[in-house]
């Protein structure tokens, strides 16, 4: 009976779950943290005509919350399930809300709030929600604040739909205390002035993603400017006039000429009406392409007196490169963040177009060589490698996926793509995919289906191996003098094992007994060339002209030959391309470290293109403190020194003089060196030609201090002193406990920047940490190398995106020791089996040079 009974209830049971599933409706996405693809999609499916109408109360005092109110209207195609707003806060900041008129009880699950089906209407939607704004991504200061939404922070502050495929037309009202000014997408169109405060109504904007929409307010000064009949807006709070006066004219300069490159560039209009941009003290990037209303970090903007030519360019390619997404990004979007590469890649492409002809005395291709191989390489010969275009399950993680990949590995892939092309049917390509998506959104696949159509190669297998997968190749090239079928080969391998080809096209240059030859090859992984036996090749470099993209496997008497010829090649850029193999080489175990230093040191009096120069004291700024163990470095340091110091003497230019100063002043040890150091920064010696900015005394007293100078704690005191400026000294507080000889004080700073609001202002939190674990503390702030790395998937989950990898960037900066190896790497195996996959190559890549130095000094 027992069992009889049984088969009964199963049987009902079975009954009852069939017409469950015949008669209910299809399952609601359930809430879970973050952004989920599954969420995104099913939203994007349902919501269309999507606009925003939302004001914010910004009060006086920084602790004083923001009080805010948000109106969604939008069509939904269906009322059958509940409707999900992304709002990260808890319940209590969401006062009160309705849907179409309906109340609805205050509810935040799982950083959502659910629209109960009840409440919804098939077509037009109003939804409208009573709050407190979310602090984290406001970056609220004393007296000015601004929003950062990117990649999926919008959410954090408010409650929408924040998904770059749901792209919204927004409506503003900012109310500010009435002495401060604001800023945000749309154009300014009216004022409501109260005796306190003042209320600013912005024009509604075109189609935007949440990711992009923005405001500012503070205590700012507008400077303007009109250029080709448009006004060009600058907000700022630089204090030295001087300072302003002397940048103003380039900065308007370079936003009115990239505009100008882009119309021409794409034949389609600056498409996002007014053009603003704000200098932002201590801005967590370079820059943010608010559709606009542009964020830039103000010390890219404003340079000192003393900049090198390094960082004209990079303020050039910075604006050009914002300016370059209001096309690439803004007005074309990528549906999902697993490619947000692509508008990456575009602005740094663009960027290279536009600035090259207003540099005529920069070798360009040079520029890009140091631009982008060293620091993609920097990323793809680590265990941490990843590819270009990623998967991404959570917006959450989406900070991961930015880093040297993304920004100097792609744009090296998107040459090799151009050069498959064609330079003019790329560029017709590009305006077929921007005009075909304006407004809206699209992915990599719609971009290759475009340019698929444009070349007879197979595309689909070319991104696969370049795009989609992780690595580099790796080119075995052996030359045998005795002439022959064979003198020259070259083969690729997958390293990966995986047998991926990467075709690409090389430059082969070879060094005979008295000339160079430059030869251009496609390269599809074999290559077999005869030469004369009579002339041969006494060396050859495959990446010549700086093109080439992968590990290249020299042999040693090729290496030694290149080593040699270095500083007599008549080609800068051939130098270049020798100088970036013999450092990967280095690394990889098959260039002596001291024969590097010896080629740095011979090459560096003699060298004359400024953009080897500054590579080349680069490489002696890593080879110093990296890669020479700290026992040897006391030997070294003498003779260096003398060769920094008689570079800065004989140097020309106050660009080039910067140069070897930072260098100078990086690597000095000697008792001599750091005597003179403290007279410059007490202005007891002045360096002929070389102007010191606050910044740059700043920088000094803190290099000083880390180096324990017998007054260090009264140098960083007047230092506080002598700020003019009073966000440079609010910074320049925060980060001198980072330096202080007190062991005690190090430590209590240390423990202060696990709580989330001490590391709000990232900039001053990196400098700090580079200081806290400089190579000259290493022995004593290795104990805090375990707990800065265990922060980090909490700083992906409360900080921007590039922070978790330049936290551990700057966490790892100073340390070489096997001990310390074997500690980090103690530490990410031991890592949990759920600790996500793209954090953990961000850990790897941070931690690759720790593990290379440890190998190749103490193997
Ligand atoms: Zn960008």
């Amino acid at each position: 009976m027992a069992r009889k009974i049984a088969l009964v209830a199963a049987a009902l049971a079975l009954g009852f779950a069939l017409a469950y599933l015949i008669t209910r409706k299809p399952k609601p996405v359930p809430p879970a943290p973050g952004i989920a693809m599954t969420l995104a999609e099913s939203r994007a499916g349902r919501v269309s005509q999507l606009r925003y109408e939302v004001t914010f109360r910004v009060p006086e005092k920084r602790t004083d919350a923001v009080s805010a109110h948000l109106r969604a209207t939008f069509v939904l195609t269906d009322k059958d399930q509940p409707l999900l707003f992304d709002f990260a806060q808890p319940t209590e900041r969401l006062l009160a809300m309705h849907a179409n008129r309906n109340i609805i009880q205050p509810a935040v699950e799982a950083q959502h709030i659910v629209i109960p089906a009840s409440a919804l209407l098939t077509g037009e939607n109003i939804v409208e929600f009573e709050f407190i704004a979310g602090e984290a991504a406001l970056n609220r200061n004393d007296d000015f604040l601004y929003a950062l939404f990117v990649p999926a922070r919008a959410s954090q502050t408010m409650p929408v739909f924040d998904q770059p495929d749901l792209k919204a037309r927004w409506r503003l009202l900012l109310n500010i205390p009435k002495d401060w000014i604001g800023v945000s997408n749309g154009k300014e169109i009216g004022r409501v002035t109260a005796p306190t405060h003042l209320g600013l109504i912005f024009e509604e904007t075109q189609p935007i993603s949440t990711y992009l929409f923005t405001f500012a307010a503070g205590k700012f000064t507008i400077d303007s400017d009109e250029r080709n009949g448009r006004v060009f807006r600058m907000l700022h709070r630089e204090t030295d006039a001087a300072k302003v006066a002397r940048n103003r004219k380039a900065i308007f300069d370079l936003h009115a000429q990239a505009l100008s490159s882009l119309e021409s560039y794409t034949g389609i209009p600056y498409p996002f009406g007014k053009f603003d941009f704000v200098a932002v003290p201590s801005f967590q990037f370079g820059g943010m392409e608010h559709p606009g209303s542009v964020f830039y970090n103000a010390s890219s903007l404003f340079l000192d007196e003393s900049a090198t030519q390094n960082q004209y360019l990079g303020r050039a390619s910075l604006i050009s490169h914002e300016t370059a997404h209001m096309w690439f990004g803004d007005l074309v979007t990528m549906k999902w963040f697993n490619d947000v590469w692509m508008k990456e890649v575009f602005a740094n492409f663009m960027a290279a177009k536009i600035v090259n002809p207003s540099f005529p005395e920069v070798n360009h291709e040079l520029r890009f060589l140091f631009q982008h191989y060293p620091s993609a390489y920097d990323v793809d010969r680590t265990e941490g490698s990843n590819p270009i275009r990623q998967e991404l399950a959570n917006l959450n993680e989406a900070g991961s996926l930015y880093g040297a990949i993304i920004y100097q590995k792609a744009p090296i892939v998107m040459r090799q793509l151009e050069l498959l092309l064609g330079a003019d049917n790329f560029r017709d390509g590009l305006r077929e995919y921007l005009n075909g998506h304006k407004y809206g959104n699209a992915t990599w696949k719609d971009l290759i289906a475009v340019l698929d159509a444009r070349t007879p190669s197979d595309l689909a297998a070319w991104s696969h191996a370049w795009v989609e997968e992780r690595g580099r190749p790796k080119i075995t090239v052996r030359l045998s003098p005795s002439g022959g079928p064979t003198a020259l080969a070259l083969e690729e391998n997958d390293p990966l094992v995986r047998s991926l080809s990467w075709p690409q096209q090389l430059i082969l240059t070879e060094g005979h007994k008295d000339r160079v030859v430059d030869t251009r090859v496609d390269f599809s992984g074999q290559l077999r060339a005869s030469r004369d036996a009579a002339d041969p090749s006494l060396w050859v470099l495959p990446n010549g002209g700086g093109l080439g993209y992968g590990d290249f496997v020299l042999e040693d008497a090729n290496l030694q030959a290149i080593a040699t010829a270095l500083p007599d090649l008549k080609d800068p850029l051939t130098r270049g391309a020798a100088l970036v193999t013999l450092w990967e080489s280095m690394l990889e175990g098959r260039f002596a470290t001291t024969r590097m230093m010896d080629v740095i040191v011979t090459a560096l009096p003699r060298e004359t293109d400024e953009l080897n120069t500054s590579q080349l004291l680069e490489y002696t700024r890593s080879l110093f403190w990296r890669y020479t163990a700290a026992d040897d470095r006391g030997e070294l340091a003498p003779k260096l020194e003398t060769v920094l110091r008689a570079g800065l003497d004989k140097a020309t230019t106050t660009s080039l003089k910067s140069a070897w100063f930072g260098t100078l002043k990086s690597v000095a040890t000697t008792p001599e060196t750091t005597v003179w150091l403290t007279k410059v920064w007490r202005r007891e010696i002045v360096i002929p030609k070389l102007p010191m900015a606050e910044a740059d005394e700043a920088d000094l007293a803190l290099d000083l201090a880390v180096r324990d100078v017998p007054d260090a704690a009264a140098i960083l005191q007047a230092q506080l002193g002598r700020f003019k400026n009073p966000d440079r000294k609010a910074r320049f507080a925060f980060v001198m406990p980072a330096v202080s000889s007190d062991a005690a004080v190090r430590d209590a700073f240390f423990e202060s920047l696990k709580d989330v609001n001490n590391r709000r202002r990232e900039a001053w939190v990196l400098e700090a940490a580079r200081m806290l674990h400089h190579p000259l503390r290493a022995a004593v702030s290795k104990k805090y190398v375990a707990d800065a790395l265990a922060l980090v998937r909490e700083i992906q989950q409360t900080g921007d995106i590039f922070f978790p990898k330049r936290w551990a960037d700057a966490t790892l900066s100073g340390y070489q020791s096997p001990q310390t190896a074997a500690q980090v790497r103690e530490f990410i195996t031991a890592l949990p089996a759920d600790y996500p996959q793209r954090l953990k190559w961000v850990l790897l890549s941070a931690a690759d040079p720790v593990f290379r130095a440890a190998k190749i000094l103490h193997q």
